[in-house]
């Protein structure tokens, strides 16, 4: 039985109406006379599901916001208002699926843009706008993106994202972190949510050449040590590593053109931000097929048994038991 949704009395259906995609049915409440359409797969959206295909394969290989308005003839709101329903439903799919992950070896992360304008540009000190990290916590076997969240650079936030990384995990994982004060001591978010013994952590400490000459602004500096040093449980010395999460990172930006570093290609809004991290996630796990295990991160990792397209991640992530999760 379909309820109204006003009245939650018991709704009849009473026509059908042919949109672009499909045959819509419409109901009419018994009690209050209220009508109302069955739910869509895509909420809002009132596009050809090709035309969203063909967007977010845009949007997954790199493409810009305007590009690809520009590329499908799409409005450029359209184009957002894709970024920000498929995006809050692949979080949304990604909660739901990535759990219980046999992973033995993890690398986390985070990964600086910025919002709007510059960390120094940003008077009021909105939360919302100047510098906004990318916490990635990854597989470092399978490349499955295990947790994602994006947002200041703060314990609070350090702290969510290593609470959400423990949910997903199946066993006990060795994992590895670069010396950022938010994971490492016991004040810190690994051993909070983990506890003295429930993990083995490895920390790679890096230090670098001072910061290069004025001529040379974006040339590397050079690395002139890395130290490993077990904080928590029993680390594998040799396993303690950051390169393969560093390695992501580029992924990111050469995925996301709102990551891409000195071009005009940065998120205007925080959401958009958050919406585009969970759709280049999904899409990484679960359509692209990596060169070294020739699989994608979710075979990889025994959650699904092929790789998908970008069609069947739509089909996926606009299913209704998943959009009420
Ligand atoms: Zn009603």
């Amino acid at each position: 039985m379909t309820t109204c949704l006003c009245c939650n009395g018991e709704a009849k259906h009473f026509a059908n109406f042919q949109n672009k995609n499909r045959v819509v049915r419409r109901f009419r409440c018994v009690r209050c006379g209220k009508t109302f359409s069955e739910p869509q797969p895509l909420d809002g959206l009132r596009i050809e599901t090709s035309k969203v295909n063909e967007v977010v394969r845009l949007l997954c290989e790199g493409v810009g916001v305007r590009a690809t308005s520009r590329l499908t003839g799409l409005e450029k709101k359209t184009v957002l208002s894709i970024v920000e329903t498929v995006g809050e439903k692949c979080a949304r799919f990604h909660d739901a699926t990535v759990r219980n992950v046999p992973s033995v070896n993890v690398e986390t992360d985070e990964l600086y843009s910025y919002v709007f304008c510059k960390q120094e540009r940003n008077k009021y000190a909105d939360p919302e706008r100047g510098e906004q990290y990318t916490f990635l916590s990854f597989c470092r076997d399978s490349k499955l993106v295990i947790s994602f969240y994006t947002g200041k650079r703060s314990w609070e936030n350090t702290h969510t994202h290593i609470h959400d990384l423990k949910d997903r995990l199946a066993g006990r994982v060795q994992i590895s972190t670069d010396n950022y004060k938010g994971y490492k001591g016991k004040t810190g978010a690994i051993y909070e949510a983990f506890g003295p013994d429930g993990i083995n952590y490895g920390m790679l400490t890096k230090v670098y050449t001072k910061s290069a000459l004025p001529q040379n602004r974006f040339c590397q500096p050079v690395c002139i040590l890395a130290k490993k040093t077990p904080v928590l449980g029993n680390p594998d010395i040799d396993l303690i590593c950051t390169s393969h999460i560093e390695r992501q990172n580029l992924n990111v930006r050469l995925f996301n053109r709102r990551f891409t570093r000195l071009t005009l290609g940065y998120s205007k809004k925080l959401s958009n931000l958050r919406h585009s991290v969970a759709l280049f996630v999904c899409y990484w796990n679960w359509c692209w097929k990596h060169n070294t295990t020739k699989q994608t991160p979710a075979q990889a990792s025994g959650l699904t048994d092929h790789a998908w397209t970008v069609q069947e991640l739509i089909d996926a992530v606009s299913k209704p038991e998943v959009c009420t999760i």
